[in-house]
């Protein structure tokens, strides 16, 4: 595996590994890798002749009050994970690079980005989707790679690919679970060992949500006010949102007919996790 930290040669590399034919992946992430990560590196490794990671703690997703500073770092071992994984370029480029002085471009995916987490989170997408359509850009890929567990930023990003008539193709990856059913996270490291095991409350709590639709329960009032009594007896746990949305527009739906995402943000202590799954009722 080749680590490249300048974005020219980055770009120069795609343009011959296009012009050479091969398919290209990208797998975009912030770093301190885990088995959330890896499965989205295997699918690219699975459809791609190049495969691309990038690690880039993106200052510019974070709000002012956000853990920016203190978010996980570990290339050393990223690096090793990356190359155990047969990647074949490792992006690794540096912020003062990205962001050069005098930056004033963005790219906001309006509506989409104001919903669910943006509420709390107000800057956050368009944080996101500057980087990514940067990382497009510059890697020029044919395939890049997401996670379900960011529900709502593969919605952004699909979104934003259409709407600017961009050719890549955006794929979406499974949630990768801890055995007790935690979405595996970076953050999961801020976490003390009592907040680890209250933070199994998130999927008890879409646990209780797909039961209910199973009884035959399709009220989203019902069943996100249970939800939130389960999220409620956990004493070190404190609700951000709790939401019923169709899959495109992400907007609340009252009866859950089709397929419907059911999407949360708590805090555990001074940490805020997410988590969400998608339920269908049958016809
Ligand atoms: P991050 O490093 O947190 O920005 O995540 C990079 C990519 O990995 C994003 O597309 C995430 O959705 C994805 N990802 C993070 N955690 C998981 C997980 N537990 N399962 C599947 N994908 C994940």
């Amino acid at each position: 595996m080749e680590i490249i930290q300048r974005i020219l040669p980055m770009k120069e590399i795609s343009k011959k590994a296009r012009s050479d034919g091969k398919v290209i992946g990208l797998v975009p992430t912030m770093g301190f890798l885990h088995q959330g990560h890896l499965s989205l590196v295997r699918e690219a490794r699975k459809m791609a002749d190049t495969v691309v990671v990038s690690i880039f703690v993106n200052p510019t997703q974070f709000g002012p009050s956000e853990d920016f500073e203190k978010y996980p770092r570990d290339v050393t071992r990223d690096a090793e994970l990356l190359t155990d994984e047969k990647v074949d370029y490792l992006f690794l480029p540096k912020a003062e690079e990205i962001y050069p002085e005098a930056y004033h471009t963005f790219v906001k995916v309006r509506e989409l980005s104001d919903r669910l987490c943006g509420v709390s989170r107000p800057t956050h997408f368009e944080g996101v989707t500057t980087v990514v359509i940067k990382l497009f850009h510059i890697v020029d890929p044919h395939f890049a790679f997401f996670g379900q567990k960011d529900a709502q930023q593969f919605v952004i990003i699909r979104r934003m690919v259409r709407d600017l008539n961009m050719d890549v193709e955006i794929v979406r990856c499974p949630i990768v679970r801890e055995p007790d059913g935690l979405a595996m996270s970076s953050r999961n490291l801020y976490l003390s060992p009592e907040e680890r095991k209250a933070a199994t409350v998130l999927y008890r709590a879409l646990e209780h949500a797909s039961a209910r639709m199973e009884e035959g329960e399709r009220k989203a009032k019902t069943i996100l006010k249970e939800m939130g009594q389960i999220i409620e007896a956990e004493p070190l746990a404190k609700i951000d949102y709790i939401a019923a949305t169709d899959l495109t527009e992400l907007k609340d739906v009252k009866t859950i007919k089709g397929k419907t995402l059911i999407a949360l943000a708590v805090f555990i202590g001074s940490t805020r996790l997410i988590d969400n799954i998608i339920v269908e009722p049958e016809q």
